[in-house]
C-alpha cells in the first residue's frame, strides 16, 4: 500500500481582495485515514478544497498529490479524486440515471463498471426508482445522495467532503459513516469537513481544526483531549476557537418566548 502522504499542502495563503482567508495552511495527509477538516462557518475550510480540486488557482504555497506537484493546467490527478460539495448544483433537468452516466463519462469509467455500480449504489440508498425522474423533482436529502454517488463511481483514492451529510436521513447517514470507514479500511484517504463535530469525532483518525485561516490543533480525538482538559470535541472546538456563549445566546432565546 502507498504510504507516503498523499496529499501535502505547503504554507498555503488566499486572499480575497485585502482579507486572508487562509494564512499558511501546512498538512500532510497519510492514505487509509479519515481526516476531519473542521471550523466555524468562514474559517477557510471551502477555500482549502476548492484549491486543492484546482478550482481556485491565484494561491501562494504548493500542493502535492500522490508526490506530485499540482499545477493550474494538471487535471489527471482529478481522476484519482472523488469530491461531495456542499449543496453541490446539479444538472436538474437530467434524470439520475443520466446523471451518473455524465458523471461517469466524465470521469471515463468503462460503461460496464458504470452501469453495475450506478445501480448497486442507487440500490443501497433506495433510490432506484427515484433515478428514473428529473433531480428538479428530488428533496434535498435526495439530491445529496446523488452527489454522494457520483463522487464514489470512479472508486477514487481521495474522497473530499464537504459537509456531505446535508439533509440526509438517518438511516442514510449510517450506510455513509460505515462506508467511509470501510474505504478508509481499503486504503482510500477521506478528507472531511464539516463545522459539525459529532460525525467527525466518531469517525475520524485525525482531526484539523482551522479558524480564521490557521490550523488551532492537529491530532488524534484523544490527544486534543488531553490537551484541552475539555470532554467533548465541541467543547475542545469551543475551548480552541473562544466561543463559549452558546448557553447565554440560548437563554435569552428561551427569555423572549417567555416576553
Ligand atoms: P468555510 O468553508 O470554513 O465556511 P470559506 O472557505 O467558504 O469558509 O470562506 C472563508 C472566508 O472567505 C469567509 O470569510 C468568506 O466570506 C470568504 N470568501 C469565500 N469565498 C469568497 C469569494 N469568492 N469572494 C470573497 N470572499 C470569499
Amino acid at each position: 500500500m502507498y504510504d507516503e502522504p498523499v496529499i501535502k499542502l505547503k504554507d498555503i495563503r488566499m486572499n480575497y481582495g485585502t482579507e486572508d482567508v487562509l494564512k499558511g495552511i501546512n498538512l500532510e495527509i497519510k492514505p487509509a485515514q479519515i481526516i476531519g477538516y473542521i471550523g466555524p462557518n468562514g474559517a477557510g475550510k471551502t477555500t482549502t478544497i476548492k484549491i486543492l480540486l484546482g478550482m481556485i488557482n491565484n494561491y501562494k504555497g504548493e500542493i502535492e498529490i500522490f508526490g506530485e506537484k499540482i499545477t493550474p493546467d494538471q487535471i489527471d490527478y482529478k481522476k484519482k479524486i472523488g469530491y461531495v460539495p456542499e449543496g453541490g448544483d446539479i444538472y436538474e433537468n437530467l434524470t439520475g440515471w443520466e446523471y451518473l452516466e455524465f458523471i461517469g463519462e466524465i470521469y471515463e469509467v468503462p460503461s460496464a463498471e458504470l452501469k453495475l455500480r450506478s445501480e448497486t449504489l442507487a440500490d443501497c440508498f433506495g433510490m432506484t426508482l427515484a433515478f428514473n425522474d428529473r433531480i428538479s423533482s428530488y428533496s434535498k436529502g435526495m439530491k445529496q445522495k446523488i452527489l454522494i454517488i457520483s463522487a464514489l463511481l470512479n472508486n477514487p483514492e481521495i474522497i473530499i467532503l464537504d459537509e456531505p451529510l446535508t439533509g440526509l436521513d438517518a438511516n442514510s447517514v449510517m450506510i455513509f459513516k460505515n462506508i467511509l470507514i470501510k474505504l478508509a479500511k481499503e486504503g482510500k484517504t477521506i478528507f472531511y469537513s464539516s463545522h459539525l463535530m459529532d460525525v467527525v469525532e466518531k469517525i475520524t483518525d485525525r482531526i484539523i481544526i482551522i479558524a480564521n485561516g490557521e490550523i488551532l490543533a492537529d491530532g488524534t480525538f484523544n490527544e486534543l483531549k488531553q490537551k484541552s482538559k475539555e470532554g467533548t470535541l465541541e467543547k475542545i472546538f469551543n475551548d480552541l476557537t473562544g466561543f463559549h456563549e452558546q448557553e447565554q445566546i440560548a437563554d435569552r432565546v428561551i427569555a423572549a418566548l417567555r416576553d
